[in-house]
């Protein structure tokens, strides 16, 4: 599960057949194999003529797709040479998209999930997580956490909720930042067991956003109630890394920042470390360190960090082909990443791999070898999606 993998360690099954019953794989090997199963079983027969290669479908891993507004005018201004002081001095950043979501109906939020989560289904995507934190008060976060839980009760992609409530402290608060986390804790978290609205907290450990003393109180109380913790780390400065071995976090995002102590600290613990390379190309900056983390022997996701500021693009198979150009990752490396690696740090079980028993989530691509799908970069899209056993995207329909 953990450390780098080599190509030749990927398991390719040549003129391979796959078993679906109602939503699971009930079997997966040859054609030739399988035939005869499915004929005893009664089961339908699909063939897909030409060449094909199916992947298990993907798992976006961090996305922030539920919001308001746009970010356009950041994305200039920055690009243009202002700093991000000038930016927010300019009425941008984080806080534009608070103020605009605030304003944003719940249903119009919706639309904007469906929307958005219809696009990453064509592009293969089956399992995608998705953040509050741009409500950064209890009633607003609830209206976000609701419209993620109703808009995937509207669509095939399965939506993994997660509160970042601790995204920043926002700018009409009162208190002191702690004082904040605290009515968080006391009242939105408690709200969300018994609403039913997530399971997974996480906070942004930044200077500026949250300290590691800051987070301690609101983690433990997360904790106590029964949430997994994940953390928004390493992206400008170190120590959100530290916090998320400490909590012992499901994962730590971001990352760009981390430096050898960091690498050492998070490949020799059980925190999946989860590489945002759309947040690095939507800021211009580098990349997450991927290789030296595989090769000390740490777990790597890829997600595409979607959202209206840093990451607008929204691509995961791209950002991920991209970032194994750079990082020099394999194949097999890249794939693990956003798949079976990516279902881990979601803590999900029953997907990324093409095995029995697992969700019959699935992405085909119409070429006759595996490695054309990354060496494409992304420009290269699934011709069918199947999500549940179900096919939820076909190109030839579209
Ligand atoms: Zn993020």
């Amino acid at each position: 599960m953990k450390g780098a993998i080599k190509d030749d360690e990927l398991t390719v099954i040549e003129d391979g057949g796959i078993l679906i019953d109602n939503d699971r794989l009930h079997a997966v090997g040859t054609h030739t194999e399988l035939v005869g199963t499915a004929k005893t079983l009664g089961a339908d027969i699909r063939e897909l003529n030409g060449d094909h290669v199916c992947l298990p479908g993907f798992i976006d891993a961090h996305t922030h797709i539920c919001f308001g507004g746009s970010r356009a005018n950041d994305y200039a201004m920055r690009n243009a040479g202002k700093t991000y002081l000038e930016i927010a001095n300019a009425g941008g950043g984080i806080w534009d998209t608070v103020t605009q979501t605030r304003k944003t109906s719940k249903e119009q939020l919706i639309k904007g999930i469906v929307k958005r989560t219809k696009r990453h289904l064509k592009n293969g995507v089956t399992t995608l997580e998705v953040k509050s934190g741009y409500g950064l008060s209890v009633p607003e976060e609830l209206k976000m956490l609701y419209a993620i839980k109703e808009a995937n009760s509207q669509i095939p992609t399965d939506l993994i909720a997660t509160c970042l409530a601790a995204h920043m402290v926002p700018k009409d608060y009162s208190g002191s930042p702690a004082d904040y986390l605290e009515e968080m804790a006391n009242t939105l978290l408690p709200k969300l067991k018994e609403e039913q609205l997530c399971d997974r907290i996480d906070a942004f450990i930044e200077e500026g956003a949250f300290t590691a003393s800051l987070i301690r109180p609101y983690f433990s109380k997360a904790r106590e109630l029964g949430f997994d913790i994940t953390v928004h780390a390493d992206q400008f400065s170190t120590g959100g890394s530290a916090v998320a071995v400490q909590h012992n976090a499901i994962s730590a995002d971001h990352l760009e920042a981390s430096t050898s102590n960091e690498i050492a600290l998070l490949a020799n613990s059980n925190v999946i470390s989860v590489a945002l390379p759309g947040a690095s190309i939507g800021l211009g900056c580098s990349f997450t360190p991927a290789r030296e983390l595989l090769d000390a022997g740490g777990s790597l996701a890829i997600a595409s960090d979607h959202n209206p500021g840093s990451a607008p693009m929204g691509d995961l198979l791209t950002q991920a082909a991209i970032l194994g150009a750079f990082q020099k990752l394999t194949n097999a490396e890249v794939l693990a990443g956003i798949t079976f690696r990516a279902a881990a740090a979601l803590k999900l079980e029953d997907r990324g791999r093409l095995e029995e028993g697992q969700l019959a989530d699935l992405s085909i691509f119409h070429t006759n070898d595996y490695k054309e799908i990354l060496y494409n970069q992304g420009n290269f899209k699934p011709c069918m999606v199947y999500k549940n056993g179900v096919l939820s995207f076909d190109k030839h329909n579209n």
